[in-house]
């Protein structure tokens, strides 16, 4: 063999770099599902099927474009896999086939790239990694932009982003005559609720992803949540992704920007684009999906605050999370700015949703059940009590890799770790997403129909969101009494009495130490 082309599982584009001086003939394409990949964290059924199922169709797709694939794929009758980790496969591929070079694109996982570089090592074997064109902005790129800068923000990148593509510019200034609406983004349902949102495509799963679903549900079938052909509807193929994205451009870009911060319950996606696992995967590329947006403002069926809201979520915030993992691996993933303890985990209704939070309750029963939450369920439910109850930042991260659909560390790490938790001590977000069940009540209905009062801090009914958070401040005063940003909230701290902090304390123990049925 030639070139051994390394396709990883959230590589599936055909115009990869990867694959730009492929020889059908000389060239073998190497893919692999491995066992250890799906248990390095103990992942939903759900993520699982969204991985490999369109694995196996990038498979069939290359096949079909004449290129050989060597594909290891686990079996569904639930025998061992015949190695089980990502190096071992690779190991035994490089030892029963004579390959003089190995290919693949920058991988998105450090993990995974400190791997290659071993096997490439040990087996004597010539490693090329090329640069991820899918993105914007290339590693070197962003550590150019970031060299020399006392803080990285989010802002100043976005707007270099947009001059340097040429995005939504009208010659050296914004379209709109300004670069940000995110005060636009904040609206909410009021009291007479969403409405009917437009639904979202329901893609049936053929021969080759039921194949996928059978093996999952044999070999993981200790994982959390359950799969089955009527619940899984996730793109598998690019002509699907692309469905998605048609309809997302058609029916629901146009209030994206208004509902972008709300909420409301047993909505599952409201006007998000559910667009993440296809683009992480490759499926879609980001510039197409910006350009269908502007081509929607242009053509006037989008107006401007959904139309930038949506590029500064691709261009500004999905570059710049990437651009921060991998200028700070590895030691990014140990940072633990709050000093949570090591052995703090996420509570358990965050494995199963039996909660009488109806905020958590909700968000977790639409994570079981597709393997998705919108992102202010995310950060402002899920994330937020998970930074409040002091969970360690790497678990968190953990529990998020294991449950979310498109979840990959470069991504998730950042956002996990990083910007809800705020484990990074501030590069990801000037001051920690905190807030108390006031935050929520304001944003959706939830609050309507739970047994708790976001109003409270103490006592029985008191919200678990608004004991924790005033507990929070207290902890962490120290920590952010320079921070500008935190003046008005420590200075209503300061504004509570002492037998009412005493209280506060002490139920937020009892629920730290799971005390409380909550
Ligand atoms: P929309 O709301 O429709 O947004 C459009 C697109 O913008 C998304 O599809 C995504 O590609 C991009 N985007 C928006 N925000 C971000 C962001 N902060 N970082 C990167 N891209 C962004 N996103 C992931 O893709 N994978 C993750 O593992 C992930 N983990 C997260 C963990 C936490 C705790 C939080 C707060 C956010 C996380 N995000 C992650 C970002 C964001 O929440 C999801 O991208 C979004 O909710 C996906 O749903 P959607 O496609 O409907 O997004
Ligand atoms: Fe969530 Fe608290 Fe509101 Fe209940 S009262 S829905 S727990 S914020």
């Amino acid at each position: 063999i030639r070139n051994l082309v390394i396709v990883l599982g959230d590589q599936l584009n055909h115009d990869s770099a990867a694959l730009d001086d492929f020889d059908n003939q000389r060239d073998r394409v190497w893919m692999a599902e491995n066992q250890e990949e799906a248990t390095h964290v103990w992942c939903h059924k759900f993520r699982l099927v969204g991985f490999f199922a369109p694995m196996r169709h990038f498979r069939d797709e290359l096949s079909e474009k004449g290129r050989q694939v060597l594909y290891h794929a686990l079996p569904t009758d639930g025998r061992k896999a015949r190695t089980s980790n990502f190096a071992s496969l690779l190991t035994t591929t490089l030892n029963e086939h004579d390959v003089q070079k190995m290919i693949v694109v920058h991988p998105g996982d450090h993990r995974v790239l400190e791997s290659l570089k071993t096997v490439a090592d040990e087996q004597s074997v010539a490693l090329e990694i090329r640069d991820d064109r899918h993105f914007y902005c290339t590693i070197d790129q962003f550590r150019d932009w970031a060299d020399g800068r006392n803080s990285l923000v989010l802002e100043t990148f976005y707007r270099h982003m947009r001059k340097q593509h040429d995005v939504l510019m009208d010659g050296g200034d914004p379209v709109s005559g300004v670069w940000n609406h995110d005060k636009e983004n904040r609206g909410t349902f009021g009291k007479s609720g969403p409405g009917d949102v437009p639904h979202t495509h329901h893609f049936r799963p053929d021969d080759v992803t039921q194949d996928v679903i059978d093996m999952v549900n044999q070999r993981f079938d200790d994982h959390p949540g359950k799969v089955d052909a009527s619940s899984f509807d996730l793109p598998v193929t690019r002509s699907e992704a692309l469905t998605l994205l048609r309809e997302f451009i058609k029916h629901r870009l146009c209030r994206f920007g208004d509902y972008q911060d709300a909420m409301w319950s047993d909505q599952k996606y409201l006007y998000h684009s559910r667009l993440s696992h296809a683009i992480n995967l490759h499926l879609l590329s980001p510039r197409e999906v910006v350009d269908k947006a502007i081509a929607a403002f242009d053509s006037g069926d989008a107006p401007i605050n959904s139309v930038e809201g949506f590029v500064r979520q691709i261009l500004g915030w999905r570059e710049f999370v990437r651009g921060i993992y991998w200028t700070h691996m590895p030691d990014y993933q140990n940072r633990n700015a709050l000093q949570c303890d090591d052995d703090q985990d996420v509570p358990s209704f965050f494995w199963d949703g039996k909660t009488d939070m109806a905020c958590v309750a909700d968000a977790m029963r639409l994570l079981i059940e597709a393997g998705y939450a919108h992102h202010i369920q995310r950060l402002m439910v899920l994330g937020l009590f998970a930074q409040l109850y002091g969970t360690h930042p790497a678990k968190f991260h953990q529990w998020h890799m294991a449950m979310y659909n498109d979840a990959v560390d470069w991504v998730s790490l950042p956002n996990a770790l990083g910007m809800s938790q705020w484990g990074d001590g501030g590069l990801m977000a000037t001051k920690p997403y905190c807030a108390s069940g006031k935050y929520i009540k304001r944003m959706g209905n939830h609050c309507k129909g739970c047994r708790y009062n976001p109003d409270e801090a103490t006592g029985d009914d008191a919200c678990p969101f608004t004991t924790l958070y005033w507990d929070f401040l207290d902890r962490h005063q120290q920590q952010f009494k320079n921070n500008t940003r935190m003046t008005m909230q420590l200075k209503n701290l300061q504004r509570k009495d002492a037998s009412q902090m005493n209280a506060i304390r002490d139920r937020a123990q009892m629920i730290r130490r799971d005390e409380l049925d909550l």
